[in-house]
């Protein structure tokens, strides 16, 4: 089967600052993968590189088989960007309307049976609504396109214990649901260790696969040491 994310060799540059280098790694589909690594490791910008926002300085990218040229080229692939790009001044339902407006076979019906599974208020104005209910929403509106693949760039960062947990309690169902693939990104494990079935860790310059915690973190010593209290 096609990984529905590879990366051969691929970095991103800034002036004289590499951002990303060396990244080599082939993801398998139908998974939830976890993309953790510290604040700088390079995952916003690997997330940028796959779906076109960034081109590669050097290497080769590909997602569901085929090279990002612009955002849009793979039509299949989602993306939530960190800051959740909304508009504050739409409501709920406006949200909705505009994204099925924008996107051919857009799963309207889909979308609202969401939002009311998770009790968002539609007539609320999205600049009103919580951090978590704002990414909750995000996750609908990227869901509605029907992607195959969706990559999440730190969805649950600045969310409180309850509100991470119900946002990743919805991605679990609608990934069993639907079949997406979902890279989830995270600068802490323990947002990811629970949900994700598969995990990369970025470290810079460096990147480690895993399918359980335990080798992960063991491969994370490896990369940056003895921890202090070893
Ligand atoms: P965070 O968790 O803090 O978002 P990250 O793992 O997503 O971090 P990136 O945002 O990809 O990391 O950044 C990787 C490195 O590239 C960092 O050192 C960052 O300062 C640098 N960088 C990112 N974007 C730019 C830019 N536009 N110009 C210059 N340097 C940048």
């Amino acid at each position: 089967m096609t990984p529905v994310l590879e990366a051969e060799g691929l970095g991103r540059r800034y002036g004289r600052q590499w951002a990303l280098r060396d990244c080599t790694l082939a993801l398998p589909g139908g998974q939830v993968i976890g993309l953790v690594g510290p604040n700088g490791a390079g995952k916003t910008t690997l997330l940028s590189l796959a779906v076109g926002l960034l081109r590669p300085t050097e290497g080769e990218v590909r997602v569901l088989g085929r090279r990002p040229r612009s955002p849009g080229t793979v039509a299949e692939v989602g993306f939530v960007a960190q800051d959740k790009p909304l508009y504050r001044n739409l409501t709920v339902a406006e949200t909705l309307r505009m994204g099925a407006w924008l996107n051919p076979g857009w799963d309207a019906p889909g979308a609202r049976d969401r939002i009311t599974r998770i009790g968002l208020p539609m007539d609320q104005k999205v600049g009103k609504l919580s951090g978590g209910q704002r990414s909750q929403l995000a996750l609908t509106v990227a869901l509605s396109k029907r992607p195959k693949l969706l990559l999440l760039d730190e969805p649950v960062a600045d969310l409180d214990p309850i509100a991470r947990r119900d946002f990743l309690r919805t991605l679990m169902s609608e990934v069993a649901e639907s079949g997406v693939t979902v890279v989830l990104s995270s600068h802490l494990l323990a947002d990811v260790e629970k949900t994700c079935e598969f995990l990369v860790l970025l470290a810079t310059s460096h990147v480690q696969l895993a399918d359980d915690t335990e080798t992960l973190l063991s491969q994370h010593r490896m990369v940056t040491g003895p921890r202090a209290d070893a």
